[in-house]
């Protein structure tokens, strides 16, 4: 079975959630699978072995994803949290959501000067979320080595935003 196919079979797709006109795809029974998680986690990280040092997920879901990955591949595990949750001093990034705006924050000290990090998360919409993410890990002194997602949504600019960046996205929904 493909991997696109395996994601087709699991995703949970759910019409006018949590707003009406949104369509959201729910990846939790793909992460209950035990050969979904597996595959999901070894093809995000394949494109990039040997090419990173950490991994970065943004909270929530991006943690459960980031944590696997590195596990996997023996490399550090970051987290890029909501605003207002890590308890040292913080570099933080403000940034606008299809409706409203939200923060996300990295610990100044974090990364090792020029660790080499791939950020990965469930989605990818509009990639405001990421493009925040990518900021911060450049801020803290790191090297964007790439971007990793299970699924990015076509049509919402995410992969414009994040021009010049290496994108693995496992399948475009
Ligand atoms: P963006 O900032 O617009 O790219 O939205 C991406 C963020 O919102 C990610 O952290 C995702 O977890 C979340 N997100 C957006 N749309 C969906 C969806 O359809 N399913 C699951 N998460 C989503």
């Amino acid at each position: 079975e493909s991997i696109e196919a395996l994601l087709d079979r699991l995703c949970a797709v759910i019409p006018d959630y949590p707003e009406p006109g949104i369509s959201f795809k729910d990846l939790t029974p793909v992460f209950a699978d035990g050969e979904g998680l597996r595959r999901v986690v070894d093809a995000l990280a394949a494109p990039f072995e040997g090419r990173f040092d950490a991994v970065a997920g943004m909270e929530a879901r991006g943690f459960l994803l980031a944590s696997a990955v590195a596990y996997a591949t023996g490399t550090g595990l970051l987290t890029v949290r909501k605003g207002g949750k890590l308890p040292r001093e913080v570099f933080r990034r403000d940034y606008e959501l299809e409706y409203g705006s939200a923060s996300l924050e990295i610990h100044q000290d974090a990364l090792k000067p020029g660790a080499r990090v791939l950020l990965v998360d469930d989605v990818l919409a509009t990639g405001g979320t990421m493009d925040a993410a990518v900021q911060l890990v450049e801020q803290a002194g790191g090297a964007v080595a790439g971007v990793a997602v299970v699924l990015e949504l076509d049509g919402l600019g995410g992969r414009a935003k994040l021009a010049g960046r290496e994108i693995n996205a496992l399948q475009l929904a």
